[in-house]
């Protein structure tokens, strides 16, 4: 696989620099200050790119445990999947090597970082190497995780990184039958993808719905019908009670209403966890003491006055909950990027995510709470057919916009949302009623 990425994206893993090269960069830039990054995906290479970008011209490295060019996530579920050569396609590279050359970036990929030591400001690598920062900025993001029943047989599979989702295609174009545990973003897009392959897809989901624990009910609906439209099969409200194996593969599984499904690959999609163990085990703050993401300020500093955390990894204290997005990654990477460089913080955006399942792309700003009986949604549009979107209020209060193949009420949403604006919920629904002219009316009227 390393070798793979090597030959495609023109990547080295020890790519331009080696740990004694360090100090001949501080000349360079004619500073002598050196931020180290853990983490080269979408938060990581957001803060670096930012942090160059407002000026600062000390040495940046850059440390991920995976082999050759950092890569996007998000068509990992998507395209990624039904592209079949041995090789990923350069397409996917969240950087070329040239930027990481121009901007003196210097990236080490497959070395992990075992250990940092905050007293000396050092880190210690799985290889025994060291090396010393002056700030440190934690972008680890988080791991899948597995059913302990299925862990270690050979077709069955978490996604979070390219060579997992290289795994699952190369068995995915020659499979018949898949099972997938978990109905949330991860698992649907998947399942959308195998369908698309032409794998029958059976799709089980512990709650009673889909998307419970992100989406609001009435998005979950359509998107439940999609999938059974295009034939995916929905066990909801049933878990897994045993794992089949036959002659050491995955066979199939028996699920908690004691119905039986077989298949020949099976996808685990049950969510993530902060990926905090190297920051707990050096003392930072951690919101539990296993699993829990790391504690940061609006700065994204951590306990530690010298050492920052980005992205899925990092939980800011009093947010309602810990994102996991790419909107996310790249804003918190913006943020600790002008933080350390003394720069204003810039003004917080209403998260936003987005998910593409079959020919519908779904987008969605603010956050849907779940489980509050006082939340209700007001539809917008051609629901269950065409574009709609659902509009998330407490009393009279927006608090998110759900927009499926409708970009339009996306952007209004989150203009709204980001203006702290609530159009009247009850000409939501009125497709004549124009929630610009609103937006316009009530900004004027706030200025
Ligand atoms: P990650 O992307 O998890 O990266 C963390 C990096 O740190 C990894 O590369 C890891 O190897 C490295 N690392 C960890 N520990 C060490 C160590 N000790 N030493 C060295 N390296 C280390 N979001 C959306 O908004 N829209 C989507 O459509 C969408 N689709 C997705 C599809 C898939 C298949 C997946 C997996 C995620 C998707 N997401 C999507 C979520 C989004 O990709 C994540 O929120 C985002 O990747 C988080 O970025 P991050 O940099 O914080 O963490």
């Amino acid at each position: 696989m390393g070798t793979q990425f090597l030959k495609n994206s023109n990547f080295s893993d020890q790519y331009d620099v080696n740990f004694s090269r360090r100090n001949n960069s501080k000349k360079d830039y004619g500073d002598t200050s050196s931020i180290v990054v853990v983490g080269a995906s979408h938060a990581g290479i957001s803060f670096v790119d930012k942090v160059r970008k407002n000026g600062f011209r000390g040495s940046l490295t850059l440390i991920d445990r995976q082999k050759g060019g950092p890569m996007q996530r998000p068509p990992l579920s998507k395209g990624f999947l039904l592209e079949t050569s041995e090789k990923p396609n350069s397409k996917y590279l969240l950087k070329t090597s040239k930027w990481y050359k121009d901007e003196k970036v210097f990236l080490h990929t497959n070395v992990t970082v075992s250990k940092i030591d905050l007293r000396k400001k050092s880190l210690t690598f799985n290889n025994g190497k060291n090396l010393d920062y002056d700030k440190l900025v934690l972008a680890t993001g988080a791991a899948p995780r597995m059913l302990p029943a299925a862990q270690g047989i050979p077709n069955v599979f978490v996604l979070r990184q390219p060579d997992q989702a290289m795994a699952i295609r190369k068995i995915a174009h020659s499979a018949r039958n898949a099972i997938i545990i978990g109905g949330g973003y991860i698992g649907l897009e998947i399942a959308a993808t195998f369908r698309q392959i032409g794998l029958e897809v059976s799709v089980v989901e512990v709650a009673d719905r889909l998307l419970a624990r992100v989406a609001s009910p009435p998005v979950a609906e359509l998107l439940a019908g999609l999938h059974q439209e295009r034939g995916v099969v929905l066990y909801t409200g049933n878990g897994v009670e045993e794992v089949f194996q036959n002659n050491g593969l995955f066979s199939g599984v028996k699920l908690t209403d004691g119905k039986n499904l077989i298949g020949d690959i099976l996808v685990v999609g049950i969510g993530v966890t902060p990926d905090s163990d190297l920051a707990l085990r050096a003392g930072i703050e951690t919101e539990t003491t296993t699993g829990g993401a790391v504690l940061v300020d609006e700065y994204q500093l951590t306990s530690d006055p010298d050492v920052f955390a980005i992205g899925d990894v990092a939980f800011q204290r009093g947010s309602p909950l810990r994102l996991e997005s790419i909107h996310n990654a790249q804003e918190s990477g913006v943020r600790a990027a002008a933080a350390i460089m003394g720069k204003p913080l810039p003004a917080v955006q209403a998260p936003w995510f987005w998910s593409d399942q079959y020919d519908a792309n779904l987008q969605s700003v603010g956050i849907v709470p779940m489980g509050d009986r006082n939340v209700y949604q007001v539809i917008r549009g051609e629901f269950p057919e065409k574009r709609a979107s659902f509009w998330s209020y407490r009393d009279n209060k927006l608090l998110a916009v759900e927009a499926v193949r409708d970009g339009e009420s996306f952007m209004l949403g989150k203009k709204c949302l980001e203006e702290n604006i609530s159009p009247d919920p009850s000409l939501i629904s009125d497709l004549g009623f124009d929630p610009m002219a609103w937006i316009l009316k009530n900004s004027a009227r706030a200025e």
